[in-house]
């Protein structure tokens, strides 16, 4: 941050945090990474500490007296209370590690969906979600005999509230939202959209994996019932990611892996006694390391501010929406007022994935293909479109070396 007229982030500093960023690739040329919607880059302090866990005090949690043993325990619990306090849960019991977001929202299908739906109970889930808040809803509607009513999107991308609120009725059990599209970039009105919800005596699951390293998450405020993110899109390791539940609901939910960890006894005659939350949902030796790493990407971005976070995202995408505007034969994908650093669009005439290999031979790394929002993509007619996506380190500099690019590559494929 500098202190000199405002406060603003100071992006360069910024920058030399990451050594990726440095790179050069085809041939010379200095990476652009706008693939952030998909992965963030990692700074070095998240790398140092990641390495400084194997060098210094590697050991399995929680059974072991001794030092290591001892240190690893209070790093990776103090990782669950930071992630308390950067979602604002009331509880550190709240706080469950996952593998990612996709493992978090598997966790509440197969724990709570499992245990608290039956036959005829429905479940409302956005055409706009990822097949990670989809696909595990439609094996639990087909194992249990469920319903699974689709919140429809508008042209520009935005969920019809309208419709949201006449697809309620007295079966209707949970609501499965993005906080933010991954494919769009529209950011939804989940605190709306849980106190609908909540009227209809509905619980909502708010996946968070696009989020939060863009905006001030507080699930109390949201009034989430639970929230989902991974941290390699936070800055953090992959192999990560957090589940975040309302104590009430975690501790009438079982187990949904059985295992070392989650147990307060076993025994071979009577049977095994599950430990309280969160380590009920904890089996087996999690990914200490990255939790730990976690813990430090979780400092990392907060210690940006998001207030200066959201608004050089926000100015990012403005001046990139503006400049793409003016490529003839480019369209861009979900307009919604409300949105983050994220920009799908399609070229006239050309497939989305020539458009990004030949972007990439300029060394800007975009993402093409589906998005693992296939049902959205449908909804617009397309199979694919190509997406940038901004984070904190990218600079105004890159969106016109990015833009240029793009307007020469568009001429290329058109002519
Ligand atoms: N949900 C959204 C909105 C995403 O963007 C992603 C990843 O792209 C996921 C879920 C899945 O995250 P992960 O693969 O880290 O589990």
């Amino acid at each position: 941050m500098s202190m000199t007229d405002e406060l603003t982030l100071d992006v360069q500093a910024l920058r030399a945090e990451f050594p990726v960023l440095g790179r050069k690739v085809h041939g010379g040329k200095a990476l652009v990474y706008f693939d952030n919607a998909a992965t963030t880059q990692t700074p070095k302090a998240v790398l140092d500490t990641w390495v400084d866990y194997f060098e210094r005090y590697n050991a399995n949690i929680h059974r072991g007296l001794h030092r290591l043993a001892d240190e690893a325990t209070q790093a990776y619990e103090h990782s669950r209370d930071t992630v308390r306090e950067f979602v604002n849960a009331e509880d550190v019991r709240e706080i469950i590690f996952t593998r990612g977001t996709t493992e978090a929202i598997n966790l509440v299908a197969q724990s709570w969906g499992r245990s608290q739906l039956v036959e005829g109970d429905e479940i409302l889930i956005s055409r706009l979600e990822h097949h990670s808040n989809i696909v595990p809803w439609q094996m639990l509607a087909q194992e249990k005999g469920l319903t699974i009513r689709i919140i429809p999107v508008d042209e520009r991308g935005e969920l019809d509230m309208a419709a949201y609120r006449a697809l309620f009725t007295p079966r209707t059990r949970l609501v499965c939202v993005a906080h933010v599209s991954n494919a769009l970039g529209t950011v939804n009105p989940v605190s709306e959209m849980a106190r609908i919800a909540h009227e209809h005596d509905a619980r909502i699951l708010v996946d968070g994996a696009q989020a939060v390293a863009h905006t001030r998450v507080d699930v109390q405020a949201l009034d989430a019932d639970f929230y989902a993110f991974s941290g390699h899109k936070l800055y953090g390791p992959t192999g990560v990611g957090v589940l975040y539940g309302r104590f009430s609901l975690l501790e009438a939910m079982p187990p949904w892996q059985g295992g070392g960890e989650m147990i307060k006894t076993v025994s071979l005659e009577e049977g095994t006694r599950f430990a309280e939350p969160p380590h009920r949902f904890e089996a087996g030796t999690p990914a200490i390391a990255e939790v730990i790493a976690l813990e430090r990407a979780i400092r990392w971005v907060t210690n940006l501010h998001f207030e200066l976070l959201e608004d050089w995202e926000q100015r990012l995408l403005k001046h990139a929406t503006e400049r793409m505007k003016g490529i003839d034969g480019m369209r861009i994908i979900g307009e919604a007022p409300h949105k983050a650093a994220v920009i799908s669009f399609v070229v006239d005439g050309a497939h989305s994935q020539d458009i990004g290999l030949l972007v990439d031979q300029f060394g800007v790394a975009i993402r093409t293909g589906h998005h693992c929002a296939q049902p959205l993509m449908h909804h617009y007619g397309l199979d694919a479109t190509c997406r940038a996506s901004f984070a904190a380190y990218n600079t105004l500099e890159e969106v016109d070396y990015f833009v240029d690019a793009l307007q020469r590559v568009v001429t290329m494929v058109r002519d």
